[in-house]
C-alpha cells in the first residue's frame, strides 16, 4: 500500500525526524488560509502516489498566501504521471544547502532491510545509482539487533564531515528505521534530507510503502489508504477479496493460486503474449469470486482475450463453471474466452460448460497458445 507525502511525514514525526509544518488542502481557498497562518513561503506539494512530481510542477515555491492559492489552483486538478491531485501539502519552505538521499528497502535476496544513503540526493537517485554507485552506501540490517549506534554513526559520516550534522543524520536514521519496521514498511525514504543555509538537518520529502501483508498486524494503517489515488481495477479487486495487480499486456488471466498464477503468466509471455494482469481468485471456490474476477477484468479496455487457467483442488471446477455461465449470462462477453480447467468436478464442469455454449480444455499449454493467438486478432492455434 502506498501512502502520501503528508501521511509518511506523520509518520516519520512521530519517530522524531525534522519536518517543517504543514497542512493539506483540497481547494485553493484552504491552501490561502494555511499559508497565512504558517506565515512566510511556503511550498505547494502535489500529493499522489508518485515520484517526479517537482519535474513534473507538481512542487512550488509562493511568497504569498495569494500565490500559494494560485498555485494550489493550479495544481489540484493537474496529472502527475497519469494520476489526478485531489490534495496538496502546503508546508513551510526551507532554504536549501544541499540535499542528500535517505532510505531503507528490503532487499528480497538477503532477506534484509537495506540502508542506501548518498550526499548527492535530490534528483533521480536512480540515475546516481546506474553511473555513479559509489556516491551511494549500502548498509544491510541484521533485524535481531536493529540499527546499531555505530551503523548510524556510519551512515552519518558517508553523508557529511560536521559532526554536528553526523550527530543530526545519525539521529534521523535511527528514526527512519524505527518508522519502518513499526508501520511494516517493504521502502522508507526521505528524499531530499537537506542541510538548511543555517545548518540544521531536515526532511522535506518522505514516502513510506507499507507491506500489504502486513496490514492486518497494522490494522490502524488501513485508515491511510486513499482509494482515490488507487487504479479502480486494483481496488475493485481488493474490495471483492481477490489478489489482483493490474499489468500492461492483453491477456486477461483468471487463475486459482498464486503459484499457478506466476506460472500462467510465465506460459503467456513465453508463447509471445503478455498478461493484462495477476488474478487469484483464491482457494476456496465460490462462483460468485469468479463473477467479480470478469468484471474487473473486462472493465479493462485493452484486454483482448480472457484466459481462465482453474486447477481444481480445493476450487471445484464446477463452482468456476457457474461462476463463467452466471457472469456471461449477466453481461455478454464482447472478448473471447479460452477456458482450461482440471480437477476436481471436471466432467460436472465441462458438462456445464458445454451446455452452455463454451469450450474448455484440460491442457495448460494449448489453452494459453490459443490466448495469446485470440489475443492478437489472429485464429486460434
Ligand atoms: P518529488 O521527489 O516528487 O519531486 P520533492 O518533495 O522531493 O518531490 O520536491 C522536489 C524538490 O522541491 C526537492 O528536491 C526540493 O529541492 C524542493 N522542495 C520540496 N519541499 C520543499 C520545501 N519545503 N522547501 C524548499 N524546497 C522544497
Ligand atoms: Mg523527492
Amino acid at each position: 500500500m502506498n501512502i502520501h507525502e503528508y501521511q509518511a511525514k506523520e509518520l516519520l514525526r512521530a519517530e522524531g525526524v525534522p519536518i517543517p509544518p504543514g497542512e493539506i488542502a483540497s481547494t485553493p481557498e484552504q491552501a490561502e488560509a494555511i499559508a497565512k497562518k504558517l506565515g512566510g513561503m511556503v511550498v505547494v506539494k502535489a500529493q499522489v502516489h508518485a515520484g517526479g512530481r517537482g519535474k513534473a510542477g507538481g512542487v512550488k515555491l509562493a511568497k504569498s498566501p495569494e500565490e500559494a492559492r494560485e498555485l494550489a489552483s493550479r495544481i489540484l486538478g493537474m496529472k502527475i504521471k497519469g494520476l489526478t491531485v485531489h490534495t496538496v501539502l502546503v508546508t513551510a519552505a526551507a532554504e536549501i544547502a544541499s540535499e542528500a538521499y535517505v532510505g531503507i528497502i528490503l532487499d528480497r535476496a538477503t532477506k534484509k532491510p537495506v540502508f542506501m544513503v548518498s550526499a548527492a540526493g535530490g534528483i533521480d537517485i536512480e540515475e546516481v545509482a546506474a553511473t555513479t554507485p559509489e556516491k551511494i552506501l549500502k548498509l544491510p540490517i541484521d533485524t535481531r539487533y536493529g540499527l546499531l549506534a555505530y551503523q548510524a554513526s556510519e551512515l552519518g559520516f558517508f553523508l557529511f564531515d560536521d559532526l554536528k550534522k553526523v550527530r543530526a543524520a545519525s539521529k534521523i536514521m535511527m528514526a527512519l528505521y524505527q518508522a519502518f519496521m513499526k508501520n511494516g514498511a517493504s521502502l522508507a525514504e526521505i528524499n531530499p534530507l537537506v542541510v538548511t543555509l543555517a545548518g540544521d538537518v531536515i526532511a522535506l520529502d518522505a514516502k513510506i510503502s507499507i507491506d500489504d501483508n502486513e496490514l492486518d498486524r497494522h490494522p490502524e494503517l488501513e485508515a491511510l489508504r486513499d482509494e482515490t489515488a488507487e487504479e479502480p481495477s486494483e481496488v475493485d479487486a481488493r474490495n471483492s477479496h481477490l489478489t489482483f495487480i493490474k499489468l500492461d499486456g492483453d491477456v486477461g488471466c483468471i487463475v486459482n493460486g498464486a503459484g499457478l498464477a506466476m506460472a500462467t503468466m510465465d506460459l503467456v509471455k513465453y508463447y509471445g503474449g503478455e498478461p493484462a494482469n495477476f488474478l487469484d481468485i483464491g482457494g476456496s471456490s465460490n462462483p460468485e469470486k469468479v463473477v467479480n474476477a470478469l468484471r474487473i477484468i473486462t472493465a479493462e479496455p485493452h484486454v483482448k482475450a480472457i484466459l481462465f487457467n482453474i486447477f481444481g483442488g480445493i476450487t471445484r471446477t464446477d463452482d468456476v463453471a457457474n461462476g463463467i455461465v452466471t457472469a456471461t449470462k449477466a453481461n455478454p462477453l464482447k472478448i473471447p474466452i479460452v477456458i482450461r480447467l482440471t480437477g476436481t468436478n471436471e466432467e460436472i464442469a465441462m458438462q456445464i460448460l458445454t451446455e452452455n455454449g463454451f469450450t474448455a480444455s484440460s491442457d495448460m499449454d494449448e489453452a494459453v497458445k490459443k490466448a495469446v493467438a485470440l489475443a492478437k486478432g489472429g485464429q486460434a492455434a
